[in-house]
């Protein structure tokens, strides 16, 4: 089995040998770990199509959502909704050590604010690192053309931020794609898409990105924070 402390180059070339596309490699995570990989969703419109994907896998698959207590409204009544048209997937809510009443008591009432890579570390990487230390490999749905930053991303990746092997199925899909996928299969998905969020986070820290301007732009805008810390070593 590839898994971090055994990231060998050679075994990866060979997987990803043949034109390899993003169901080739969902099933080959599927087939590798079986049930030692981790889907970790943000119910964004990519997640909707993964989880559409992984549910053509394994019908039991372990997926997980990190629930700061920050997300709109929308964001857990799709969670619900995707419940019911997976009733057989493990969708679970994981939630941070340290509730939003003690935050604000140890760090002020807006750390997002304030600090929102300490808010990130507290309600995102802290919880995920527990959440997926059983596991060898985790999903997720990152594409390259969201930002600079994830224009590197290969379908799997030696993340040396949680020590694990972390598989990217969607690397080469187009925003455009997602939503075409959306649409054909008649997924549910959030309707902030249609009120031009194309990247949905926590509440306080998303906004609609500006005309032209990248689709993860609109998060934690003015403040000079681009990601979460989950896809940063
Ligand atoms: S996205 Fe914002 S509110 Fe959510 S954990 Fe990060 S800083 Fe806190």
């Amino acid at each position: 089995m590839l898994d971090y402390e055994n990231w060998d180059d050679t075994k990866v070339n060979s997987i990803l040998a043949g034109n390899r596309d993003y169901f080739d490699i969902l099933k080959w995570a599927y087939r590798e770990y079986q049930k030692d990989i981790v889907y970790a969703c943000s119910f964004g419109a990519e997640g909707i199509v993964l989880i559409d994907l992984i549910y053509k896998v394994d019908k039991e698959a372990s997926i997980k959502f990190l629930d700061t207590g920050l997300h709109f409204p929308e964001t857990y009544q799709l969670i619900e909704k995707v419940r019911q048209r997976y009733p057989t997937l493990k969708i679970e809510m994981v939630t941070p050590g340290i509730s939003l009443k003690e935050q604000a008591k140890q760090h002020g009432g807006e750390l997002w604010k304030e600090n929102p890579n300490l808010c990130c570390q507290l309600r995102k990487v802290a919880p995920l690192k527990e959440a997926i230390a059983g596991a060898k490999a985790w999903i997720t749905g990152l594409r390259r053309e969201q930002s600079l930053s994830r224009s590197q991303t290969q379908y799997i990746n030696k993340d040396d931020k949680f020590r694990k092997i972390k598989i990217c199925p969607l690397i080469h899909w187009t925003w455009d794609e997602v939503l075409a996928y959306i649409a054909l299969n008649k997924l549910p998905y959030n309707p902030l898409h249609d009120q031009g969020f194309p990247s949905i986070g926590c509440a306080p820290c998303t906004r609609p990105p500006q005309p032209g301007a990248d689709s993860r732009s609109g998060r934690w805008a003015g403040l000079g924070k681009t990601e979460c810390g989950l896809h940063q070593s």
